[in-house]
């Protein structure tokens, strides 16, 4: 059974770069009827945030991504990251590495100054007839990964290709780090939680708990984003050693901003759940992102349901994709466009509540009459709020159209619209009778209705716009000329 995950670190909130990368794993698990995991990596308690989780989980909620398992969190299965680590050691697959900082450093020196590749030289490395130097004094060790020496690890990357790495590159990895001198003399009077996380093993480190995760998790394709490409032989290697086979991987290209920038918070970056906020459908961001480094022949805009059917790893880009905001706005366009009316209206009732506006009935056929000049349900709801309270109409706009000039035509409009029928047809018939009683053509006296009306000369068809206004609110804006 197919098993993919998203496994996102919850530091910072989740932008679009970000959540690109749980469609794709999401949309491979329900295309082939597999499974799709909720991980949060949350180990990285310093930049970790609650708030970042709750970002992560109402964006996918809102993108309707939804997961079969988790979210797991990477800090309540510290105590298994520990017996993992205890049985390494037992077995000789890690060993404890006393080399100090400063040794560290110094060894880091001289391979540079000698333009080398900085590399731990397996000082403390057990090997059958050597010698281990005896064990210093007050140093806490680090636990390495006894890693292959020869060969190389290679994979056939579903995004990248064949990618191989000989081993005579990777050395020993740290998989567990002494705890901080905070933690460490808490020990044993910090209880349960204090000990799994910072007990004499150590505290695991991030490569390490992935791949206990992907194996416990029984990830089948590790769908994500490229900038993880170098841990992947690391993670091969421990995966081997633990006796499991490593998982199919597809590697996805960076996802860079309107200046060419790789996406990040820092550079501007929105959090997903604002694409929500500004009036974007989850169907079109989605359909967006999807296609922003996956593609089906030239289709742009496609449903959720289509982009399930057709998606593959096979057709996942291999270059970098570059956001465009422009671009995003036309797809959600083509969205609201295609959206019944039944379905819209509710979300611009959401963005009317925004304001203090309180829908009513006529909202679905507001909808239906002004969905195809906008490109988001803000600017829907823009329009619809003239339905919901008076138009703001500064003098300058009544100016600007003449309205002053049409007073005997508005007068008497509003004499023949007090009488009518107060439906489209009958609105419509009134007009007529009053453009020919006044000899005029329709648009010198619906430019001013409509700016009177509304604030602005453009809109969709006049009667249409009356009808569904209160027949004294109307009389009441021709009034003011
Ligand atoms: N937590 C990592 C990130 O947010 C993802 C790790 C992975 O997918 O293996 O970049």
């Amino acid at each position: 059974r197919i098993r993919t995950r998203f496994a996102p670190s919850p530091t910072g909130f989740i932008h679009l770069g970000n959540i690109r990368s749980a469609i794709y794993p999401w949309a491979f698990a329900r295309a082939q009827g597999g499974d799709f995991i909720l991980r949060i990596e949350d180990t990285d308690q310093e930049r970790s945030t609650q708030a970042a989780v709750d970002v992560i989980l109402q964006g996918m909620a809102w993108l309707g991504l939804d997961f079969d398992e988790g979210p797991y969190y990477q800090m309540q299965r510290m105590a298994r990251y520990q017996a993992v680590l205890a049985q390494m050691l037992e077995r000789g697959l890690a060993y404890p590495c006393y080399m100090s900082v400063a040794d560290l450093d110094a060894l880091r020196e001289r391979q540079q100054a000698n333009k080398e590749k900085p590399r731990y030289d397996g000082t403390w490395r057990p090997e059958p007839g050597k010698a281990l130097p005896p064990i210093p004094e007050g140093v806490q060790p680090v636990l390495r990964f006894k890693n292959p020496q020869g060969g190389v690890v290679a994979w056939d990357d579903k995004v990248k290709g064949r990618i191989e790495i000989a081993n005579a590159e990777l050395d020993d990895l740290v998989l567990a780090r002494p705890a901080p001198a905070s933690q460490a003399g808490e020990e044993g009077a910090a209880g349960e939680e204090g000990e799994a996380a910072s007990g004499r093993i150590g505290v695991p480190t991030y490569n390490f708990c992935v791949v206990v995760d992907d194996i416990d998790m029984r990830i089948t394709h590790v769908i994500r984003g490229d900038d993880h490409i170098n841990n992947t032989p690391r993670q091969i290697n421990i995966l081997r050693a633990l006796g499991h086979q490593p998982p199919v991987y597809a590697h996805l290209p960076t996802v860079l901003n309107e200046q060419g920038e790789k996406m990040s918070k820092r550079n501007g970056a929105k959090p997903v759940t604002q694409y929500r906020d500004e009036g974007y459908l989850p169907d079109a961001l989605l359909n967006y992102l999807a296609r922003l480094g996956w593609s089906h022949g030239d289709d742009e805009i496609f449903s959720r349901q289509q982009f399930l059917q057709w998606f593959d790893l096979e057709h996942l880009g291999r270059s970098a994709a570059q956001f465009d905001e422009a671009k995003l706005r036309w797809v959600n366009a083509q969205h609201l466009k295609a959206l019944p009316e039944a379905e819209l209206a509710p979300l611009v009732a959401e963005q009317l509540a925004r304001r203090g506006l309180q829908a009513d009935e006529r909202l679905p056929t507001i909808c239906a009459l002004f969905k195809d000049r906008c490109d988001t349900t803000v600017a829907l709801a823009d329009w619809a709020a003239l339905f919901y309270r008076d138009a703001e109409v500064p003098a300058a706009a009544l100016a600007e159209h003449g309205v002053a000039a049409q007073r005997p035509a508005l007068a008497a409009l509003a004499q023949a619209l007090a009488q009518c029928e107060w439906s489209r047809p009958g609105i419509a018939a009134a007009l007529k009778a009053v453009l020919a009683a006044q000899g005029l053509k329709m648009p010198q006296l619906a430019v001013p209705v409509r700016v009177l009306l509304m604030g602005t000369p453009n809109t969709p068809s006049l009667d249409a716009v009356l009808a569904l206004q209160p027949r004294e609110k109307v009389l009441r804006a021709l009034q003011r000329a």
